[in-house]
């Protein structure tokens, strides 16, 4: 007798049934070509349904070719919408083409299909001049796209060891912009792991030395970079014209930020982490399987639940706990994700809510899948974003904001900010209260002493705009809101997203470092090779001292 024979059961037939209804009111009619779907609420409502499950199934629509998902305006059905679904895989189909169980396709639109190196009989053969082109090689690859490489925008969170293996790549090949964002400053003990410093670069920003390196690599490439805390000081305007972010990163609270903003925002981002010879890559695609945020353990979720319980610790417990690296793992690593990332911006497929583990002793690699959390708190795709052209966090006000927002949404409108407001501190032993009006990123531990009795006092918090707030008059940016960030605003029954738009021209430029003279961060004698060089007399060059 033959053994019996399990085959898995496909996860996704809740959402495929929600696609199906929702396609049959396309094909009857009451959703006409060209037409918005409904809100994700109004859809969770009708249903009954989770919103995960909404999701999913709106991308089932819009990998089928039904719908179109213009992320941060909506859902929309497409001019000539097909009119069935192609037939469910099963688990073990997916399995076996190598992809993941969640309907997939990037959500980069528009998706081409791979092309293959055929030219038409009518177009000319193109022949890569490898003299003059530094892309040239890359014509080769049948699916390379110079156009797609060109346009794109990818976001590098982190200038460490990931970090600068990443930008490396990026830089070579080609892709058109990159912007980096780290909080730290260059010490001796990084550069054993990154190959964009350099000694004299000793207490210079990151995030500047690194753009400034990717830009002299390729000076093609546009650059940008942010000194600053990507939890706090990126708005999410940043986050929503990008189209891959990395995460080269060391911490879960800013993997944490990040997962949060790219899934609000409909975008894909690749995951990296490093300990000594171990490594792992995943990739997490809004809708598509798993985010961060699904992985994380009960005891993960406790320890953050726990630092956030002492707001003022919180943050700076994130700084403590380097993790021992090498530039071999940090390469092996970053080159997956820069690959990733590439993949993803020609529409090739990746495996979302997967997770590949290196590991660098016995050199094995093994990928599995998360499983997806339905009641997980990321899962948020912000609807149409509105553009507020003469909005700036710097003189943009929240009464302003208020009141754009009470327009649309009526007098019961609020604002919910992303950051805690701290308004007062307590001290419960002397009995007095100080008004204090800042973000809680802005807070330390020192500012919560008592400077009467030495005593940690209460902190009391807002987050919320309501109008009767002291700090109504304020501008949103002392209020901890970064520029080009997206407000939200709600009444009892939807939100509307408001980005401060005005703040685009000043937050997102691309344009570091294009004086080409400044790109070379020191100057340089040119060398020919079998000549010895004098070196000019320069200025001092600040050193990093090691002790
Ligand atoms: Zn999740
Ligand atoms: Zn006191």
């Amino acid at each position: 007798m033959r053994p019996m024979k399990i085959v898995p059961i496909p996860r996704h037939t809740l959402a495929r049934s929600v696609a199906e209804q929702l396609l049959n009111l396309i094909t009857a009619g009451a959703l006409k070509p060209g037409a918005r779907m409904p809100s994700e609420r109004a859809l969770m409502d009708q249903l009954q349904v989770a919103r995960s499950t909404v999701r999913e199934a709106l991308q089932i629509l819009a990998a089928s070719r039904i719908i179109e998902i213009r992320p941060g305006v909506g859902a929309f059905v497409r001019t000539h919408p097909r009119t069935r679904l192609p037939a469910a895989r099963t688990a073990r189909q997916a399995q076996r083409a190598g992809r993941s169980t969640a309907p997939h396709h990037a959500s980069i639109a528009p998706v081409a299909p791979v092309a293959v190196a055929k030219p038409a009989p009518d177009e000319p053969i193109r022949v890569p001049d490898l003299k003059r082109d530094r892309l040239a090689t890359f014509e080769f690859i049948s699916w390379w796209e110079r156009a797609r490489v060109q346009a794109a925008r990818v976001m590098v969170v982190g200038a460490g060891a990931l970090g600068n293996e990443a930008l490396k790549n990026l830089a070579l090949m080609g892709i058109g912009n990159l912007c980096i964002v780290d909080f730290d400053t260059i010490e001796a003990a990084n550069l054993s792991r990154s190959v964009l410093f350099r000694a004299e670069d000793g207490g210079e920003k990151k995030s500047l030395v690194a753009a400034r390196r990717a830009k002299e690599l390729n000076p093609d490439v546009r650059v940008q970079y942010f000194h600053g805390d990507v939890n706090t000081q990126i708005g999410l305007g940043v986050f929503r014209r990008m189209d891959v972010i990395i995460g080269c990163l060391d911490n879960r609270e800013a993997r944490l930020a990040i997962n949060r903003f790219a899934y609000r925002m409909n975008k894909p981002w690749v995951d990296g982490a490093i300990q000594e010879l171990f490594g792992l890559v995943r990739v997490f695609v809004p809708g598509q399987g798993a985010c961060y945020e699904c992985t994380l353990t009960e005891q993960a979720r406790r320890e953050i639940a726990l630092r956030y319980s002492c707001p003022l610790l919180a943050r700076q417990n994130i700084l403590l706990g380097k993790v021992p690296t090498t530039p071999t793992i940090s390469s092996i690593i970053a080159g997956l994700q820069t690959q990733d990332a590439l993949k993803l911006l020609h529409g090739l497929p990746v495996q979302p809510g997967h997770v590949t583990h290196i590991n660098g002793l016995t050199n094995d690699f093994h990928t599995t899948a998360y499983t997806p959390d339905e009641n997980c708190a990321s899962h948020w795709v912000y609807d149409e974003v509105r553009e507020l052209a003469d909005c700036q966090a710097a003189t943009t006000t929240g009464a302003d904001l208020l009141q754009i927002a009470r327009a649309e949404l009526g007098d019961a409108a609020v604002i919910e900010l992303d950051q805690e407001i701290v308004t007062h501190l307590d001290c419960p032993h002397c009995g007095t209260t100080t008004q204090v009006f800042q973000p809680i990123s802005q807070v330390t531990h020192t500012d919560g002493q008592c400077p009467g009795c030495g005593e940690l006092r209460q902190v009391k918090m807002a987050h919320l705009i309501t109008g009767a707030e002291p700090f109504m008059d304020r501008s949103l940016s002392t209020l901890g809101v970064p520029p080009l960030h997206i407000l939200r605003a709600r009444n009892a029954d939807e939100y509307r997203f408001y980005e401060l738009t005005g703040d685009l021209a000043a937050t997102l430029h691309w344009s570091h470092f294009e004086d080409a003279a400044r790109v070379h961060v020191h100057p340089r004698p040119a060398i020919t090779l079998g000549q010895v060089v004098e070196t000019p007399v320069e200025k001092p060059r600040p050193r990093i001292v090691v002790h």
